[in-house]
């Protein structure tokens, strides 16, 4: 059996205070290392990833402090992320994913999260209701050449 092929998984919770967006991001990419990820690779999971967690910790939890699970998964050369919030949720999904669509104006976000995680990613679904909190989950294979 060679254990490389078999689908590997880890899962982290953290309380989404700021300082945890670099934690997760570091997390991830040394959990892929033994992939052998390109350099490019690992910078757009990492990207990926900073997007979505810095969006449950300012956007699903605002000024209160919740918990953020993510896990990742390894299979092959096919990794997939989840990053799942129970803050206030997102209205309206696909108007959120347009690229410069913010709530937050005001702190000087530029709406562009989402669209750097499907621009890094090759496939992201979003999962989010009202009060009820946002699940992001992101699909990425590696050594396409791309
Ligand atoms: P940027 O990511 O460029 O700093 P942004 O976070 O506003 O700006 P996106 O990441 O594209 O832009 O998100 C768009 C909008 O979707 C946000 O302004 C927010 O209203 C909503 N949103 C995204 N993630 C969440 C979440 N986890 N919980 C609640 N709302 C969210
Ligand atoms: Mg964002």
């Amino acid at each position: 059996m060679n254990e490389r092929n078999n689908r590997n998984e880890m899962s982290i919770r953290f309380d989404s205070y700021s300082a945890n967006e670099g934690f997760a991001r570091v997390a991830v990419a040394a959990f892929l290392a033994d992939l052998d990820p390109t350099l490019d690779e690992l910078a757009d999971v990492k990207t990926a990833v900073s997007e979505a967690v810095t969006n449950s910790i300012i956007h699903g939890y605002e000024n209160r402090i919740g918990k953020i699970y993510l896990t990742c998964a390894k299979e092959k050369k096919q990794i997939q992320i989840e990053v799942v919030d129970y803050g206030k949720g997102i209205e309206d999904v696909p108007k959120a994913k347009e690229p410069f669509y913010t709530t937050r104006p005001e702190l000087e976000r530029s709406g562009m999260g989402f669209a750097f995680m499907e621009a890094f990613m090759d496939d992201v679904e979003v999962d989010s209701a009202p009060g009820q909190g946002t699940t992001v989950r992101m699909v990425k294979q590696f050594g396409t050449g791309a």
